[in-house]
């Protein structure tokens, strides 16, 4: 069996939550740095007609599908992903494996506070946990955060700009670091400094989580629009490969 899907050039690995923790945490073995994204279909259709950031998404060790419309758009193409494995959920089944093995962490990302909150948060869970590190989002320069990264020693890195922003800083600076799984899960950060909520089990439950944060912030549906132009797009491709 394939255990990746090509996705209008896209590369998603066919991955139960449990399957991606097991694998993210086997690249520890690898050496070097690691990269882990978390497309959604909006971010895979923005890099559709983007040969640059489809280099960038494709680079990756591991690309989970983040968002019931790649889980869909898998079942269209007749290679089906079972579940949807959004950053988030990877990152709080990663977090009692880094608690009980004294792993280092660094928080990267959101706007200024919101990974130090994120910190607190998440040692009164998990205060096994070493954070190594915190920085914002809102930066000039890369330089002092590759050096502040490298020297912490960080065995993960949450990369929490957004997307396409945080895989493409992974990607340009990734040479620049000897070690580090490094993952790209958006705004994260803001969910465990509780400065953004993740919608109700029912909603998540329905598969209708992006219904929620519409709901929540209605200056979403431009970006939203990308939902029904990528099924589109799907279908096309599937058309195409016949
Ligand atoms: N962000 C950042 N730097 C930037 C732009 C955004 O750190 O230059 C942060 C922002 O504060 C938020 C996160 O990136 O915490 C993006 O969250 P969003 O929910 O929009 O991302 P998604 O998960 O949808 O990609």
């Amino acid at each position: 069996m394939n255990d990746k899907i090509n996705i209008l050039g896209i590369n998603i690995d066919k991955v139960t939550i449990n399957e991606a923790v097991d694998k993210i945490i086997s690249l520890e073995n690898k050496e070097g740095p690691s990269k882990v994204f978390t497309p959604n279909s909006e971010i895979i259709y923005l890099a559709k007609d983007d040969e640059e950031f489809k280099n960038v998404l494709n680079s990756s060790d591991i690309n989970t599908a983040d968002g019931i419309g790649v889980v869909y758009a898998s079942k269209i193409l007749n290679n089906p992903i079972s579940e949807r494995v959004a950053g988030y959920d990877v990152a709080c089944k990663l977090l009692p494996y880094m608690n009980e093995n004294k792993k280092k962490l660094f928080l990267f990302g959101g706007k200024p506070g919101v990974a130090e909150t994120a910190k607190e948060n998440i040692l009164k869970m998990y205060p096994g946990i070493d954070i190594c590190g915190t920085l914002n989002g809102y930066f000039d320069d890369s330089k002092s955060i590759v050096n502040a990264i490298n020297e912490s020693s960080a065995d993960y890195v949450f990369v929490c700009l957004g997307a396409p922003k945080q895989e493409k800083w992974i990607y340009n600076n990734f040479s620049s670091f000897s070690k580090g799984i490094f993952l790209g899960i958006g705004g994260s950060l803001d969910v465990f400094a509780g400065t953004a909520k993740r919608a109700p089990q029912f909603f998540i439950k329905l598969n209708i989580e992006w219904l929620y944060r519409l709901l929540k912030t209605p200056s979403r549906i431009g970006r939203m629009m990308a939902l029904p132009k990528f099924a589109l797009c799907v279908l096309k491709s599937k058309r195409g490969n016949k």
